[in-house]
């Protein structure tokens, strides 16, 4: 018997998960019970056969020579390197786009850790699109730049 607490709303029941016999799919069966509707049983279900978390890190940013305020023309596009008179943080928030199977957390974070910035970046800008061929995009929460 598993103890889970259901995370998909904030009433957070209390389930309970019993693994059976194997099923046909090679899986053992398994009864959920203190699920207050049927979505906290997919829940067990998946955090038990395979789960996934939102992952949520910082990403360098590209360490370039600092830019006139005439390099950076109209305000548009600029090239990599920080602005002139840029003190903002030195790292930009990312997270992942939809949950990541939690056996390949630790690969993805050494990827996002690796991985460095050209400023501007935009709120959503795509820093990892479609990681490791899973469906989910690294994207930035924060724009800087
Ligand atoms: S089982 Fe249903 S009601 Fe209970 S926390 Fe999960 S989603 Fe919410």
């Amino acid at each position: 018997m598993r103890n889970l607490t259901c995370i998909v709303c904030p009433i957070g029941c209390s389930l309970s998960v019993e693994e059976g016999e194997l099923g046909a799919d090679g899986f053992p069966v398994l009864t959920v019970t203190g699920n207050r509707c049927p979505r906290g049983a997919v829940y067990a279900q998946e955090e038990i056969r395979s789960p996934k978390r939102v992952v949520t890190a910082t990403c360098a940013i590209v360490e370039g020579p600092v830019l006139s305020a005439a390099s950076s023309g109209d305000g548009g596009t600029l090239p990599a390197g920080r602005p002139a008179g840029f003190t903002g943080p030195r790292r930009v928030p990312v997270k992942t786009s939809g949950p990541c199977p939690r056996e390949k957390i630790g690969a993805l974070l050494k990827e996002i850790y690796q991985t460095r910035i050209t400023l501007p970046v935009r709120v959503g800008d795509k820093i990892l699109p479609n990681w490791d061929g899973l469906g989910i995009d690294v994207v930035a929460v924060r724009g800087l730049g």
